[in-house]
């Protein structure tokens, strides 16, 4: 159980002052937490910059351009005329040395009157600007009186929006947040502290979000450190814990004599490549073992982990046990058994398939003959870790796409048989940097070489402006016998209107292309959506237009064109995921990423690097850098496993030392017992490392 003093960091964003539930929809987004913003994530939620207030000049000393801060008296209000409500409404101000005057588009009138009245005396904040020859201010940030100056922050962080949440709403509801920062135990060893000038937590905190200098925004200082270091530590320490967990000796060895693998081996239409070949030894000599296999399978999108999953489960069976193959979607799982039912019905291999969908006497019948030993090889979802799913003899759990599980669930399906092996398989490429700090449990294997035969893709950039270009080239590939995938970002989200929603893009395509179109998205009901996607694998429909649910694993091999909407929105990562479903056959690619210009410099750069590599590991280096310089994406947006605080181009120094720091905690005080160590299961629950601590509670 979390500590209850952490309890009002956990509650949710509308705890705090200002936030109903239209304002929480927004701060989901903005977090990343699609199922439910709390305080704890606005806490994390750090400012990229500060603005300065601090310049208090008299009004003849401005200079235009600059933020300051000036004290005027109101003189007059120039509201617009009544037949052109459009225009300004403008408000005449001076302080005796210069008049200033403030600016208001669509403003309501008996706002800015009480706002500002005439004959009163205001401190007015904002950025100048010179305007025919007379300085003004347009929407100043902040009018206050007297008594609200005293108050008034005169550096303000500046935090990342999104659309529909405003600087001063984030702020406010930051300011929120602060303060119900409790009074938390010391976790971090005191020489080390004082060694490192790390001020406490909650004071970090404090500093990050109420910067006494500009210059206080910043990663590079000791309270940004200090958290970037608390994160380092909760992960290791929660790795640590998982490895000492795992890593027991299982006493099981599950290799078999090569039988049905070379029969698998046979079935292909292909030959393995070479590092198919590397690292199904590995995972052999591994099952070989008398200890528990944790093993990270990485490989970029088509590299061909599918086949690898299905042999290492060959081996396995050729002992007479059993495997699970889990998905994270039913698209996915679905997808894995088409792959591999045929392969592994000319081996003699049982496979069967268990999701949410399979119910009633049918999901019985499977259960059956899963205890009874009749299924070799149970491919799912999340259903296969239910309570009544029981193998006769579970020896090796294949997990894909690890990063959208949790190690609890990677563990709990592990307790579905005695010391289950477990291959877990990403296609997310990870930085080095990176790859110690999530996944320091397990070994690795990685898939580098792309199976034979396959073409570049060739992938072009293009303003949304040539819409009808893109779809007339479209209509050729068509006419080709092509297949096209449109992916647009978001469905129905009508407060974000110039979204191309895919439901309004299908109607135009469909128009257009009539019966060849057809779509597929999140919220569709999951048999709609797989004979959505089935069609288009048969050739019925050759268009799709698709929302992200195609990024991950969807194997298509004949569709070769991707048409990619608005790609300055999506991160480096999922763009790569995306590209990934084309360029799978021996066809030349085509993937077209359309952007609305203006182009910031970072989507910029994110596009450029697609355009020029097709290599998951670049592209994974250059995410993680151009996310490092301040992009707003998060990392749960890209689908990378990544930092909430942390900056590797700040902090990475530091991860070396909390590694060491957790393996001499964990070897002092396994059971984290002493008082350091109770004051340590806050800081994992803090940064919800729950998992770990379930773990010791376990023994
Ligand atoms: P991913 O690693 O993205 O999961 P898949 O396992 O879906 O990749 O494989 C992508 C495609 O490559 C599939 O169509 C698969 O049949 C094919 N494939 C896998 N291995 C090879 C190989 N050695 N040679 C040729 N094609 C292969
Ligand atoms: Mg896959």
């Amino acid at each position: 159980m979390r500590p209850s003093l952490l309890n009002p960091l956990f509650a949710p964003v509308t705890t705090l002052p200002g936030v109903g539930p239209k304002l929480e929809r927004l701060y989901r987004r903005l977090l990343g937490r699609e199922d439910g913003a709390r305080v704890i994530d606005l806490l994390f939620h750090l400012p990229t910059g500060a603005i300065d207030r601090r310049a208090r000049p008299k009004l003849a000393e401005v200079v235009p351009g600059t933020v300051v801060t000036v004290e005027v008296g109101v003189e007059g209000h120039l509201p617009p005329p009544p037949n052109r409500p459009r225009l300004p409404y403008r408000i005449e101000t001076s302080d005796g040395t210069a008049t200033l005057t403030l600016t208001y588009f669509s403003a309501r009138p008996d706002y800015l009157t009480k706002l500002l009245p005439v004959g009163e005396r205001r401190y007015v904040s904002g950025t100048t600007a010179l305007y025919d020859g007379h300085l003004q201010m347009v929407h100043p940030d902040r009018v206050v009186d007297e008594a609200g100056l005293e108050k008034l922050p005169l550096v303000e962080p500046v935090y990342p929006l999104t659309e529909g949440l405003s600087e001063n709403s984030v702020r406010r509801a930051v300011e929120g947040a602060v303060a119900k920062l409790p009074l938390l135990p010391e976790w971090q060893d005191e020489a080390w502290l004082v060694k490192e000038r790390f001020p406490p937590f909650a004071d970090a905190l404090r500093l990050v979000h109420r910067p006494p200098e500009p210059a206080d925004v910043s990663p590079d200082t000791r309270a940004w450190s200090r958290l970037a270091y608390d994160e380092f530590l909760a992960g290791q320490l929660a790795l640590g814990l998982v490895r000492a967990h795992v890593r027991r000796p299982s006493g099981r060895r599950s290799a078999g004599d090569g039988s049905l693998r070379r029969k698998v081996v046979a079935a292909l239409p292909y030959e393995l490549t070479g590092s198919q070949r590397k690292a199904l030894e590995d995972i052999a000599a591994d099952l070989a073992k008398p200890e528990r296999m944790t093993r990270l399978l990485q490989g970029d999108v088509g590299s061909g982990k599918t086949v690898v999953a299905l042999l290492a489960c060959a081996a396995v069976i050729e002992t007479g046990k059993q495997c699970a193959l889990m998905a994270p979607t039913e698209i996915l799982a679905r997808q894995h058994h088409k792959t591999i039912a045929p392969l592994a019905e000319q081996a003699g291999i049982r496979v069967a398939l268990l999701t949410g969908r399979e119910r009633g006497k049918e999901r019985a019948a499977i259960l059956d003959r899963l205890a009874g030993g009749g299924i070799d090889i149970l491919i799912g979802t999340h259903a296969l870790f239910q309570d009544d799913v029981a193998f006769r003899d579970l020896a090796l759990a294949v997990v894909d796409e690890q990063h959208r599980f949790g190690v609890h669930q990677r563990l709990a399906l592990a307790r579905k048989g005695e010391s289950v092996d477990m291959l877990v398989m990403t296609a997310t490429p990870i930085p080095r940097t990176l790859v110690l700090t999530y996944f320091g449990d397990m070994d690795f294997s990685e898939l580098r070489e792309k199976p034979a035969g396959r073409q570049p893709i060739d992938t072009r950039t293009i303003d949304l402006d040539r819409f009808e270009e893109v779809v007339e080239g479209v209509g050729r590939a068509l006419a080709e016998g092509r297949r096209v995938y449109w992916v647009c970002p978001l469905v129905e989200e009508s407060e974000t209107s110039d979204l191309a929603a895919a439901e309004d893009r299908f109607r135009t395509l469909r128009e257009r292309f009539g019966k060849a179109a057809d779509l597929v998205h999140g919220k569709m009901k999951g048999a709609d959506k797989d004979a959505a996607m089935a069609r288009f694998a048969a050739g019925e429909t050759q268009l799709l237009v698709a929302t992200t649910v195609i990024e991950v694993g969807v194997d298509v091999p004949e569709a070769s064109v991707m048409v990619i909407e608005h790609a300055e929105r999506f991160g480096l990562a999922q763009l790569h995921q995306l590209r990934g479903r084309i360029g799978r056959g021996s066809a030349k690619s085509t993937c077209l990423l359309l952007y609305k210009s203006p182009l910031g410099e970072t989507a910029r750069s994110r596009l450029a690097v697609l355009r020029e590599s097709e290599d998951g590991f670049r592209i994974a280096e250059e995410d993680l850098r151009l996310r490092g310089e301040g992009d707003v994406l998060g990392t749960r947006q890209s689908g990378m496993p990544g930092f909430r605080i942390a900056r590797i181009e700040a902090h990475g120094r530091l991860l070396q030392a909390a590694r060491d720091d957790a393996a001499l905690i964990l070897a002092r005080d396994p059971q984290l017992k002493s008082a350091r160590g109770e004051a340590l299961r806050v800081l994992l629950y803090l940064f919800e490392r729950d998992e770990a601590v379930r773990l010791i509670r376990a023994g």
